[in-house]
């Protein structure tokens, strides 16, 4: 190829917006010799490549606007340690036909046995896959709820909230809410109703939710929008976080016993 062409398809490739292209036109046509490629396949193999980059880089700042406190996944969750929890049921919201249909997960348990791990997760196939993620604790959304709303900008923040196509509230239930900021958690949770997809954490029973929220008139208004659509995940069993710690103990109690 002449060096006056390769210049100008580098250039209207960058015109485009094609900036894989324009920086690896000499590795596309280099391959396309060796394979003996026909221009079909030529003009496939570059517009897929240029996809996957694109694809790659929505995905990494999806991922940086997630505010996702890591990024383990599925594959990172050992099932064998949760024997109680049916992996099938974790691995089909990984299909995530419940943010196609904009319904909603709730995962219960104890604290360690993995709850915000597999909400993460959840979270980071879904942003994979182009949707738009952001994670909350429940005490973080409430707390800057309320200070946008003591200087009028009550709106505004909403949207933080509203706009994600998955919303991720970690940890209902950590601390009981007052009235006033059980009622901004409701206008979050039935402004999403049917609109995007919430996926929640908690260490409490959807019982003991009236305590959580102050009151239970307000507490069975958001169950009431949460549960309409909603996969209910309960893990009970052994805290992870502890896994080590009481192989350790148990190791020392035998050695004593010997
Ligand atoms: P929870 O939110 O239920 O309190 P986390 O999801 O924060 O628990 O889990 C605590 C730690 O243990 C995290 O580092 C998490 O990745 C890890 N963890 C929990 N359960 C498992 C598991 N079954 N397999 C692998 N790692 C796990
Ligand atoms: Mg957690």
């Amino acid at each position: 190829m002449s060096e006056l062409v390769s210049t100008r398809i580098r250039a209207t490739a960058t015109k485009l917006g094609l900036p894989h292209l324009a920086g690896c036109l000499e590795q596309f046509t280099a391959r396309a010799d060796s394979e003996m490629m026909g221009y079909l396949d030529f003009l496939d193999l570059i517009l897929e490549e240029e996809l996957a980059v694109r694809d790659e880089r929505r995905f990494r700042s999806g991922l940086r606007l997630s505010k996702l406190p890591h990024h383990k996944t599925l594959d990172e969750y050992d099932f064998a340690f949760q024997p109680d929890l049916d992996p099938r049921k974790v691995r089909d919201l990984a299909s995530l036909a419940f943010v196609q249909a904009k319904a909603n997960v709730a995962l219960l348990g104890p604290p360690g046995v993995g709850k915000t791990h597999i909400a993460v997760a959840l979270a980071v196939a879904a942003c994979r896959a182009g949707f738009t993620v952001y994670f909350t604790t429940l005490d973080d959304m409430v707390r800057q709820l309320k200070a946008a709303d003591d200087i009028g900008r009550l709106l505004g923040k909403l949207h933080t909230y509203l706009r994600p196509n998955v919303l991720i509230i970690d940890e209902v239930g950590y601390q009981p809410l007052e009235r006033a900021e059980a009622n901004l958690v409701f206008q979050v949770i039935s402004k999403r109703y049917e609109k995007g997809s919430t996926l929640l954490t908690s260490n409490k029973s959807f019982g003991e939710w009236g305590q959580v929220f102050g009151d239970e008139v307000l507490a069975t208004a958001i169950l009431d929008r949460l549960l309409h659509h909603c996969d209910v995940i309960a893990i009970n069993g052994p805290s992870y976080r502890l896994k080590n710690r009481l192989t350790a103990v148990e190791g020392a109690a035998t050695t004593n016993v010997a």
